[in-house]
């Protein structure tokens, strides 16, 4: 017997139509590459975002071709995420920090059929442009007037006359909420990138659970600035737990310096915010130079990487602001775990709280996860045991876009590539990816471990702890570290800081000084250009 309950496919357009029929004022706010902020409301989204899908209509464009973007965070690019995946093509998030050859390896590889861009990115696209050779239309996010009349780049029309030539009034077509709705690459450390490729059911699950209390705990009375960019995993999927919510929107365009950041958090009364831990760190670093107070802030989701211990701590102790440290990837859309605290943990002491908080958190509903040995047997949840990190749900990756790699799931669970252990309230902590974990003579030390307790002392401004070949044991760990600007430590001293804060022998055998860890596109540190940049570095004979 089924079920009589009215059946409506879980659809990417219900959310900007719900959002513009029950928070119609609610705002977008957007710092501009024009330098300006501009302010708009759901209402306007809504209505733009149908204009658009009037634009690519009247281009031919068919169901499922894809339409890509290289932009900031602004309200023209959430424009596109509603216009474009609304009317059943599929939005793809190029990421602008890539090297030029692989935006032109990738965009081929996914066929984009249309190229969206922000000015700042139009010398890439003159770099690039002849060599995609998919893209049939080119358009400038700005304005008629601020279209350079030289560019070289075949028909580049500016957005604003693309679009705004169209009628803001269409009827959001309805099809299987399976369809594709929008893609990202993966970051691609190893071998060519491979793309995610979203669905409607997906995404609209994804952003459901995303903005329940005990995830991102997302609101109409939230002003939500999403660093994180959305081209990365569409920015978390904010953008559309935010219109599902009807929360203010605020978005930092081209300026994520910590200044910045700072002034916007502080002028829209942002409550929520989200991004990588270096973004924070640079934010951090402002605020303590100019002794610098949130007014409004009260929460900050932090994933991507690691989040040291040492930031936690500054936000919560210094700053009064929880944070919630948050595990996933591009191939899990990307939620999977988010760190807040059970009941049984309200009566416990701030340092036992502590003890939590630093961890990577809880499987979200819809996410399962489990950790497996080397047999690929079931290890046990005692905070203890750590093994390889299988996840499964509606929202996490079946294969990749064309097949790439064959099948990546074992018995239908999706390897995560990280290393992990989980304890018995179910709280996740990743010890490392599998590739970075140091073996050393038969035992493994977590850099992230390393890298945590290099991070709380007050000279260091970033570490990153890699193995290095050892005759004896394998690997040993060094760890690289950036000093804060005018701040000094000796090598000697912070070995010494690792005494009692770690075995001995998870102790790193030495510290390297460098101006700059390199960052890949997402904010991480590149631990593979790391080591090449190391190749001739001898551990010291003890
Ligand atoms: P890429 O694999 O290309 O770097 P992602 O941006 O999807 O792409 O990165 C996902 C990986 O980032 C995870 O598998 C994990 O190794 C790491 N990661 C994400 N969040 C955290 C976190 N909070 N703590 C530790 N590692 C994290």
């Amino acid at each position: 017997m089924l079920g009589l309950m009215q059946s409506q496919p879980l659809l990417i357009s219900s959310m900007i139509d719900f959002a513009e029929r029950h928070h119609g004022e609610g705002e977008i706010v957007s710092r501009r590459v024009e330098g300006d902020i501009h302010r708009c409301t759901y209402k306007d989204i809504a209505g733009r975002s149908r204009q658009v899908a009037n634009a690519l209509d009247a281009m031919k464009l068919a169901f499922g071709d894809r339409v890509a973007t290289l932009a900031w965070n602004g309200y023209r690019h959430l424009e596109l995420y509603f216009g474009v995946s609304g009317s059943g093509r599929v939005l793809h998030t190029l990421n602008p920090r890539l090297h030029p050859d692989q935006i032109v390896w990738i965009a081929n590889h996914s066929e984009d059929q249309v190229l969206c861009f922000d000015m700042t990115f139009l010398p890439i696209v003159k770099a690039v442009h002849a060599r995609c050779t998919t893209i049939k239309h080119f358009i400038a996010l700005c304005d008629a007037a601020s279209l350079p009349a030289d560019s070289g780049i075949p028909g580049l029309q500016s957005y604003e006359a693309w679009m705004g030539s169209q009628a803001s009034k269409y009827t959001w077509p309805e099809f299987d909420e399976n369809s594709a709705s929008s893609m990202c690459y993966t970051s691609g450390t190893t071998g060519n990138p491979k793309a995610a490729l979203y669905s409607h059911r997906s995404t609209i699950l994804h952003a459901w659970a995303g903005a329940m209390p005990d995830a991102l705990n997302m609101s109409a009375r939230d002003s939500v600035l999403p660093v994180v960019p959305m081209f990365h995993v569409n920015a978390w999927g904010l953008p559309y737990s935010a219109a599902m919510t009807g929360a203010k929107m605020v978005f930092p365009g081209p300026a994520m310096d910590g200044k910045s950041i700072f002034d916007l958090i502080e002028s829209e009364n942002v409550t929520f915010a989200a991004g990588v831990p270096t973004v924070w760190q640079m934010m951090l670093g402002h605020m303590q130079q100019g002794g610098l107070r949130f007014s409004t802030l009260k929460r900050t989701v932090i994933g991507g990487s690691a989040c040291p211990p040492a930031m936690i701590a500054a936000f919560n102790d210094d700053y009064g602001v929880e944070v919630l440290h948050a595990w996933g990837m591009t191939e899990m859309s990307p939620l999977g775990t988010v760190c807040t605290l059970k009941n049984k943990h309200t009566a416990m002491d701030a340092s036992q709280k502590m003890a939590v908080r630093i961890k990577q958190g809880r499987g979200i509903y819809g996410v399962d996860m489990k950790i497996v040995d080397d047999l690929g047997a079931e290890l046990p949840w005692d905070g203890k045991a750590f093994g390889d990190l299988l996840v499964k749900g509606p929202w996490v990756i079946r294969e990749y876009f064309k097949g790439e790699g064959g099948s990546p799931l074992v018995n239908g669970w999706f390897p995560t590539g990280d290393v992990a252990t989980i304890d018995p309230d179910g709280y996740l902590q990743i010890t490392d990816r599998s590739k970075d974990v140091i073996k050393s003579g038969g035992e493994w030390i977590s850099s992230i471990d390393v890298e945590n307790i290099a991070m709380a002392h007050p000279a260091v401004a970033m570490a990153a702890c890699i193995g290095m070949k050892h005759p004896k044991w394998d690997e040993r760990p060094v760890v690289v570290v950036v000093k804060k600007p005018g701040a000094e430590v000796s090598r000697e001293a912070l070995l010494a800081f690792f005494e009692g804060k770690t075995a001995k022998w998870q102790i790193p055998d030495d510290v390297i000084f460098i101006d700059a860890i390199p960052l890949g596109a997402t904010g991480k540190m590149q631990k593979v250009k790391l080591r090449e940049t190391l190749k001739d570095y001898q551990l010291p004979t003890a």
